[in-house]
C-alpha cells in the first residue's frame, strides 16, 4: 500500500479541541453557544445520530438543547417549533434531522429555519451564497472534506477535483467549495461518460455516490488524494453489518497518494464540523471574529 492514510477520526478529535477553544473564547465575551436539535420519531440510526451530536456539543462546552417529537407529529406544530427556536437568543444553531415521516414536508421544514441558524447548510438561502463565493453556513460532510484537503495539500488552486455525485446534501456544495478554493472542477453522476476516465484526471477525487467500492484503483491518478464519503452497509462476519465505501480501499490505496478509509475517514468530520458551524453561527450573530480554519 502506497497511499498515505488520512485518519479522520484524529483530525476530527482536533477540530473539537479547536471549537472547545472557540467555545471559551465565546463565553469570555459573554455568549454561551447553543446548538438545538430536532428529532421526531424513533428511527434507530437517527436517536443514534442525535445521542452522539448531543454529547459532543456538551462536550465541547456547549448548550444542547434535544427536541424529541412523536412521529405523528403533525407539521404545524413542527413548524411552530422551529419557529420558536428561530426566536430564542439562547440557540444558536439548528439541524432537524432527516429524514422526516412522510406526511411532513422535509422541503418547508428546512425552509423554515432561519438561514443563520442553518448549521445543516440546507437552505436555499444557504446554497445561494455559496453559490456567489458569499459568507454561507456550509453544509457539514463536504465542509470536513475540504479541511481533510486543505490540510493534506495546502492550496488547492489549479488542481483537477472530480466529484463523483451531484447530491445537494454532499456532491454539489462540494464542488462549490472546491471551486471557491479555485480547483477546476468537474462533477461526474449517473450519465457520465467514460467515469473512469474522467476520474482519471483527478489530483483530488471526492466520492460521494452510494455504491460500495465502485471506484476501482486503475480510475485513480497516481498520487492523487482520495476522499470517500461513501458509507455502505453489507453483510460481514457473525451476523454484524461492516461499512463499505464508495472506493475500493486496497486497490485505490495502492495507487493514491492519499485516501480516506471506511469508516475512520470523513464520518468523524461531519459532527465536528456541525459543532465548528455552531460556533461560527454564534460568533455571527454576536457580531464577533470567526475562528480561522473552521469555516470555508
Ligand atoms: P444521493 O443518493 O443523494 O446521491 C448519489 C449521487 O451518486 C447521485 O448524484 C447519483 O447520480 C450518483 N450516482 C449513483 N450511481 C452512480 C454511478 N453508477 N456512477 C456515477 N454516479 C452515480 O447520495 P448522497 O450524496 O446523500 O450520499 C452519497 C454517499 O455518501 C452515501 O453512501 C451516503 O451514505 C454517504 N454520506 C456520508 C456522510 C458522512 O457523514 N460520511 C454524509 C452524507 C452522505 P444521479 O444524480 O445521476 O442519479
Amino acid at each position: 500500500m502506497a497511499a498515505e492514510i488520512i485518519d479522520g477520526k484524529a483530525f476530527a478529535a482536533r477540530v473539537r479541541v479547536r471549537v472547545a477553544d472557540e467555545v471559551l473564547r465565546l463565553k469570555a465575551a459573554g455568549v454561551n453557544p447553543g446548538l438545538a436539535v430536532v428529532l421526531v420519531g424513533e428511527d434507530p440510526a437517527s436517536a443514534v445520530y442525535v445521542r452522539n451530536k448531543g454529547r459532543q456539543t456538551r462536550e465541547a462546552g456547549m448548550e444542547s438543547f434535544e427536541h424529541r417529537l412523536p412521529a405523528d407529529v403533525s407539521e404545524a406544530d413542527l413548524l411552530s417549533l422551529i419557529h420558536r427556536l428561530n426566536v430564542d437568543d439562547a440557540v444558536h444553531g439548528i439541524l432537524c434531522q432527516l429524514p422526516l415521516p412522510a406526511h411532513v414536508d422535509a422541503a418547508k421544514v428546512l425552509a423554515a429555519v432561519a438561514p443563520a441558524k442553518d448549521v445543516d447548510g440546507f437552505h436555499v438561502s444557504n446554497v445561494g451564497l455559496l453559490g456567489t463565493g458569499q459568507k454561507a453556513m456550509v453544509p457539514c460532510t463536504p465542509l470536513g472534506c475540504l479541511m481533510m484537503l486543505r490540510e493534506r495539500l495546502g492550496n488547492l488552486a489549479g488542481l483537477e477535483a472530480v466529484v463523483i455525485g451531484r447530491s445537494n446534501i454532499v456532491g454539489k456544495p462540494m464542488a462549490q467549495l472546491l471551486l471557491g478554493d479555485s480547483c477546476t472542477v468537474t462533477i461526474a453522476h449517473s450519465r457520465t461518460r467514460d467515469i473512469e476516465a474522467v476520474t482519471r484526471r483527478a489530483d483530488i477525487v471526492v466520492a460521494a455516490v452510494g455504491r460500495p467500492e465502485m471506484v476501482r484503483g486503475d480510475w485513480i491518478k497516481p498520487g492523487a488524494t482520495v476522499i470517500d464519503v461513501g458509507i455502505n452497509r453489507a453483510a460481514g462476519t457473525g451476523g454484524k453489518d461492516r461499512l463499505l465505501g464508495d472506493c475500493h480501499f486496497e486497490s485505490c490505496a495502492e495507487v493514491a497518494g492519499a485516501i480516506t478509509p471506511v469508516p475512520g475517514g470523513v464520518g468523524p468530520m461531519t459532527i465536528a464540523c456541525l459543532l465548528a458551524n455552531t460556533v461560527t453561527a454564534a460568533c455571527r450573530a454576536n457580531g464577533l471574529a470567526e475562528p480561522e480554519g473552521l469555516t470555508a
